[in-house]
Order: structure tokens, then C-alpha cells, then sequence
């Protein structure tokens, strides 16, 4: 079969891919964009905006319930299916969004399961038959999915995953959640504000691994105050029975606990085995990540990596940022991958953001810092909000300026990103004390917190 030959192909949609895809294709290249069926990537499908639906349903649930402390008491019901079909109305609209993207560019979106078959050569078994595509430019940008770990009787058990998960039209009774990470931790909130009984199983010695322990400590108690277990330093050994029915794990010491669902967010896999990057001379690492350098070239001439297969932290915005490596090299300018700063949330109640270092991070560096915190408690607008609940923290480096910023609160993304701005342009942190910020809001807590005396940890 001979190869259709295109200028570039973009192999896999996911944020970065598709933005260039489409950026490509309106400056007038021959683009093919190969994708196995989610079309937009896994944000759009079965990721971001299926579970930020999903908690946005558990949050309204919640507060209803909670209506009487408002004044407003009323009888609260679930319409399940009615949960499930709203995610699944926003996240169809923002495919057909993508979709008419994508037609509107002028790319070639070529549907199904794509595998390199020579060196520069794709074979993608689309519903009419294979079709061969060639260029002498590809951008990989693959994704990955959630592992399941080998423990005996897990895969037998059919846990879900993120994907069915968001999909679910009956609500779980007793829900086990294997992971304590954020996909894990946001999942499990939203089933358990949404009524299910919630375990959390985590084999670290912390949720959020990577978080300070002062904010792991916080969220574990802001999470058990809504009534969420936790088996925390827990190995499950041995998983039975069926998920969706009933599924028991046992743990090390003997011990079990059953459930009527069990949810996979133990890890994700990178989307790179079977198919054929050897073929294509694509190296990848012990992780199976393609080994990319910091303008995303990998070890293949012609061939790039893009977003969580290129090692690049996990979130939509630094798969975009990937993008924008590979478009500044086209433009001949020397963005990279190199000391980016790349904030991100965790969207359970209360809100964890975070930019820049963290006090780990900091001792790891070696690099030394003074600290300020505040309660969210002492900021008016949470106390209008009724949204007590967490803290704000920031480091600051001996010149003044802010080396990151925490915060487990309401809305703490969008406070954060003042912080963020603030770091970027290399402000001391007096200016964001000094600056007049209004009246009642969150971002107001900021002026508080740097108008602490910063201390040495
Ligand atoms: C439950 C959950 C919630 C999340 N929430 C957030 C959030 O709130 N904020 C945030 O920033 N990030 C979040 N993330 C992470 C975010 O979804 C990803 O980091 C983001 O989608 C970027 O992924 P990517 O660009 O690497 O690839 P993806 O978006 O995964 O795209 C890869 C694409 O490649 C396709 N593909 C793979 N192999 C093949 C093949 N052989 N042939 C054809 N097509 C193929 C896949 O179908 C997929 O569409 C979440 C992830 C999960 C799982």
C-alpha cells in the first residue's frame, strides 16, 4: 500500500497535538491528524472537564443538603443518570467545539488506532481499512491511561477507571478508591458529596505525595470531615469479587474491607508499547516515556514528543506549553522545556493550587527561604462563603521574591494565579502586601498573608 505523504502528521490529539495540528493546517500545510476516537484528547472525553462536571454536580448536592445553614432547608434528592447525562452534555459540546476546529483548519483527521509500520511511515486502521501516511515531520503526542497494578484478583475484580467512573448513572453505595492522588482524591470526594461511602487506600505514607505534609495533613482532615476513610501506608495484597457487585480487598496485615465499586487511580501508563516505535527509531526510557531533550526532539531525526508521553507534567496547561516549545522552534525563537514553571489545582473541597516550590523542593535544592501562612478562617470573604476551611502558604527567597505559593481553599486556583503572575514578573513580595486589593474577596487573604512577618522554617 503506498503511504498518502502529508507535511506533518500529528500522531495522537491530545492538547498539544491538536493545537498544532490545527495551528499547521491553517497556515496552510498538509496535516493528518491520527486519533484512535477521543476526538479533542482525554481532557475533553474522560478526564478535566467529565470529572470537573461531575464534581460540579457533587458540589450543588452538597451545599443543598447543607442548605439549612443557609436559610434556604429544603428535601434534597439525586437523579443519578440526570448527573451522568449533564457530564455528558458538557462534554459533548465541547467536542463538537473541537470537531468543527478541526474542519475549519483544514486538517485531515484520520480516525483509529495508528502504529508506525517503517520509519516515518503510519498505518491507521480506520473503519474503511488501513490507510499509510507519511511525512517528514511527526509530533507524537499519545497521552496515557490508568494502570491497573498487578495485584491478584485486581484485574479480575473489572475495577473502573476514571472513564467509567465519570460515567456512571447509579450511585455506587460503597465505594473503594485505590490511590490517593488527585484523580483519586477528586473522584472520591464527588461520590462521596454525592451520597456513596468512601475508602481511600493509599500505599505512601501521605495522600498527595508530593504536597507538604502541614497540606496533606489539612486536606486528609478536610476530607475525613465530609465523612471519607482512609488506609493510608495500606498494600493491598489480594482483591476479590466483582466491581459493581461486590469487591473485597485484603491488606498486608490480614485485614479487608469490601465495597460494593472499586475505582482505579493508582498511576497512569504511557500510551507508547505496541506500537512500533522501534520501527521508527523512538527511544523510550525504563518508564516507557519517549526520551525527548528539552525542545521535545526525540532520538528519531524528524520525530518530536509532546505532553504526558514526553515526561511533562501531567495537566492540560503543560501539554499546551509543549505546543508552544515546538511553534517557537518553527518561528526560530528558543523556548524549551527547561525550569518552566507549571502551576496546577486539585479540585476537591477545599481547593488545593499550588506554583512553584514547596517547602520539599526547596530543602531538596537546598535553597533557603522564609515562610508565611495564614488560615483562610481569618479572611472575610471565606467567612461569607461559609468556605472556611485551609491556608494559604508562600516561601520567599532572601531578595523578597516568592519562590511558590499554596493554597488549600476556595477558589484557591484563581487566588494563586495572581501569586503566579506576581512570580513571573519577579515581584518582591511587599508589592503584593502593599497592593490595594478589593473588598470582600479571596485574593484579599493575599495582603494578610505577606503582611505576616516571615519567619525561617
Ligand atoms: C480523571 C482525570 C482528571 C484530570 N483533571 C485534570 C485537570 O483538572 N487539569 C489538568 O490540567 N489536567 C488534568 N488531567 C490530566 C490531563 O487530562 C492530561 O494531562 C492532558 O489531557 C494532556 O494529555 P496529553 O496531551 O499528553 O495527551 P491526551 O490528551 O491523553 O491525548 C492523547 C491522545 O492520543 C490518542 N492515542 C493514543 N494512542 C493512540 C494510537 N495508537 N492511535 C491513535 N490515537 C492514539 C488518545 O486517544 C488521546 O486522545 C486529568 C487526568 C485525569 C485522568
Amino acid at each position: 500500500m503506498e503511504a498518502e505523504a502529508f507535511d506533518l502528521i500529528v500522531f495522537g490529539g491530545g492538547k498539544a497535538g491538536k493545537t498544532l495540528a490545527m495551528d499547521q493546517a491553517k497556515a496552510g500545510k498538509r496535516v493528518a491528524m491520527v486519533e484512535r476516537g477521543l476526538i479533542g484528547g482525554s481532557c475533553i472525553n474522560v478526564a478535566c472537564i467529565p470529572s470537573k462536571a461531575l464534581i460540579r454536580s457533587a458540589e450543588l448536592h452538597a451545599l443543598a443538603g447543607d442548605g439549612s445553614a443557609y436559610g434556604s432547608p429544603a428535601e434534597v434528592g439525586l437523579d443519578m443518570a440526570a448527573v451522568a447525562g449533564r457530564t455528558a452534555a458538557v462534554v459533548a459540546e465541547m467536542v463538537a467545539t473541537n470537531r468543527k476546529g478541526f474542519e475549519a483548519s483544514g486538517l485531515d483527521l484520520v480516525l483509529g488506532w495508528g502504529k508506525f509500520v517503517a520509519p516515518r511511515v503510519i498505518e491507521v486502521a480506520t473503519d474503511a481499512g488501513p490507510r499509510r501516511l507519511t511525512a517528514p515531520a511527526i509530533y507524537l503526542n499519545l497521552g496515557t491511561v490508568a494502570d491497573v497494578p498487578a495485584i491478584p484478583g485486581l484485574a479480575a475484580a473489572e475495577p473502573m477507571t476514571h472513564v467509567e467512573a465519570l460515567r456512571l448513572e447509579t450511585l455506587p453505595d460503597r465505594l473503594i478508591v485505590l490511590g490517593g492522588g488527585y484523580i483519586g482524591l477528586e473522584l472520591g470526594q464527588a461520590f462521596r458529596k454525592l451520597g456513596a461511602e468512601v475508602l481511600i487506600i493509599e500505599q505512601g505514607p501521605q495522600i498527595a505525595a508530593r504536597e507538604d505534609t502541614d497540606i496533606a495533613e489539612a486536606m486528609t482532615t478536610a476530607l475525613r470531615g465530609d465523612g471519607i476513610g482512609f488506609a493510608v501506608s495500606a498494600k493491598v495484597t489480594e482483591v476479590s469479587g466483582l466491581s459493581g457487585e461486590q469487591v473485597t480487598v485484603t491488606f498486608e496485615d490480614g485485614s479487608c474491607h469490601s465495597g460494593s465499586h472499586l475505582l482505579v487511580a493508582a498511576g497512569r501508563r504511557p500510551m507508547t508499547s505496541g506500537i512500533g516505535l522501534e520501527l521508527a527509531g523512538v527511544e523510550l526510557d525504563a518508564r516507557g516515556l519517549v526520551k525527548t531533550d528539552p525542545q521535545l526532539r526525540t532520538t528519531a531525526e524528524g520525530i518530536w514528543a509532546l505532553g504526558e508521553i514526553a515526561g511533562t507534567p501531567m495537566f492540560t496547561h503543560a501539554s499546551l506549553d509543549d505546543y508552544r516549545v515546538i511553534k517557537s522552534r518553527m518561528t526560530g525563537g528558543d523556548r524549551t522545556t527547561t525550569g518552566r514553571m507549571i502551576p496546577y489545582c486539585v479540585f476537591i473541597d477545599p481547593e488545593l493550587a499550588r506554583v512553584g516550590l514547596n517547602e520539599k523542593e526547596a530543602a531538596k535544592l537546598g535553597i533557603a527561604y522564609r515562610r508565611v501562612t495564614l488560615p483562610m478562617d481569618v479572611v472575610p470573604r471565606a467567612r461569607t462563603l461559609g468556605e472556611r476551611k485551609g491556608f494559604m502558604k508562600a516561601l520567599i527567597g532572601d531578595d523578597d521574591r516568592i519562590l511558590g505559593f499554596a493554597m488549600l481553599g476556595a477558589q484557591a486556583g484563581e487566588v494563586m494565579t495572581a501569586v503566579h503572575m506576581a512570580m513571573l514578573g519577579g515581584l518582591p513580595y511587599t508589592t503584593v502586601r502593599d497592593a490595594i486589593i478589593a473588598h470582600p474577596t479571596l485574593a484579599e487573604g493575599l495582603g494578610m498573608l505577606f503582611a505576616v512577618q516571615p519567619a525561617k522554617p
